[in-house]
């Protein structure tokens, strides 16, 4: 069997996933060509709102990747330092997407490398097909009627649509 570069190495990819999008799934999909294994971290932060709620932004993410062998979806409420240290994880995978991401990128990886040294964060460029999705976007717009269903799965396009039906 060919091996991988990183064989054996396993990675985090962490964040809301509020809902997951097409453009969270294209970076797990290439990362997933790299590592041997992906785990898809749906964080809870006590200082953010979210639409959907922990169980729910699970269950999108379990459902979108079920295809992906080697992607797991995890749910944690914790530092994700710990979650890396526990689980012995070095590496973090973000996406970029415009430039303002990458000031609040550089602060995490920054701030993550300070509280646990050995991990690293890896970033992927978005593709340009996904560059301007965000899950905050898509939301918008299905709040106002418009069509999602290229930026997203087709069952998060329904529970968005449930969502801002109900409100
Ligand atoms: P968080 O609240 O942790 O930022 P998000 O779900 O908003 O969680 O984003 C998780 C990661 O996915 C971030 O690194 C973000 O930049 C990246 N990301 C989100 N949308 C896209 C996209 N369309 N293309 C590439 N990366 C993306």
């Amino acid at each position: 069997m060919k091996k991988k570069a990183s064989d054996s190495m396993e990675a985090v990819y962490p964040g809301s996933f509020d809902p997951i999008t097409y453009g969270h799934i294209d970076i797990i999909e290439r990362s997933a060509e790299i590592f041997e294994k992906i785990i898809v971290l749906v964080t809870y932060n006590v200082r953010k709102t979210y639409s959907f709620s922990f169980k729910e932004r699970t269950e999108m993410a379990k459902d979108s990747l079920k295809d992906f062998k080697n992607v797991e979806v995890v749910s944690y409420d914790g530092l994700l330092v710990d979650f890396l240290n526990q689980n012995s994880i070095k590496v973090v995978i973000r996406g970029l997407r415009v430039i303002s991401d990458f000031e609040h990128e550089l602060q995490m990886a920054h701030a993550n490398k300070a509280l646990y040294n050995t991990m690293e964060t890896f970033f992927l460029m978005t593709d340009n097909e996904y560059s301007y999705i965000s899950s905050s976007m898509v939301k918008e717009i299905v709040q106002f009627g418009g069509d999602v269903s290229s930026w997203v799965p087709e069952k998060v396009a329904a529970k968005l649509m449930e969502l801002y039906k109900k409100n």
